[in-house]
């Protein structure tokens, strides 16, 4: 554990060092404008899973007035502690085939949605820039709309790996304590549900 945190901290030094306008150049040469056809928030059209932080998962709270239950569920998972109890890492948004916040093709909520959501297509793996399906790519782009994408998607794989340290500094194993059958470890410690 703790040399898989030193390596994490290792990539956050680099992270922070990683230059917005490279990846913005990558964006324009690749090209790509929302045809906001909302395939990525539908089941139809390949895995839409969302990965969501804890901190992600307050501010749809604070601006929507949900709560927790009714915003994510916890990562599937098959892992169990000797009693039996599920345990899992992380939350997803909810969906049931299509996200539960697609409504009539558009984003319920648009303005406070995951940083997932904001940087599709595009992720960052170890610092490079990834892409996922999209009928939006081989569009033309702005610099200033490149530019913004490559900025979130830093200010995103920084808290990725955030997260991930913070979790494992909290982590304390697949212990059963009894509050409930499911256990999702996060950042912020345990939650039993
Ligand atoms: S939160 Fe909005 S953008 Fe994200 S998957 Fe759901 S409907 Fe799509």
């Amino acid at each position: 554990m703790k040399r898989k945190t030193s390596q994490l901290k290792r990539a956050l030094n680099e992270a922070v060092g990683i230059e917005e306008g490279d990846i913005a150049d990558k964006i324009i040469s690749i090209g790509y404008k929302c045809r906001k056809c909302g395939r990525c928030c539908m089941g139809d059209f390949g895995d839409n899973t969302v990965s969501i932080f804890p901190f992600e998962i307050r501010h749809i709270s604070e601006k929507t007035g949900l709560k927790r239950e009714d915003i994510a569920v916890p990562t599937p998972s098959e892992d169990r502690d000797d009693a039996g109890n599920i345990h899992t890492f992380e939350w997803i948004l909810k969906k049931n085939r299509d996200c539960t916040f697609l409504d009539k093709g558009l984003c319920k909520i648009y303005e406070c949605r995951p940083y997932i959501c904001r940087t599709y297509p595009f992720y960052l793996l170890e610092g490079r820039l990834m892409i996922c399906e999209c009928e939006g790519l081989g569009n033309t782009i702005c610099n200033e709309d490149a530019t913004k994408m490559a900025a979130l998607l830093k200010e995103r794989y920084i808290a990725e790996i955030r997260e991930s340290i913070a979790l494992l500094e909290k982590f304390g194993g697949f212990v059963p304590s009894g509050k409930g059958d499911i256990c999702v470890h996060d950042s912020e410690g345990e939650h039993w549900l």
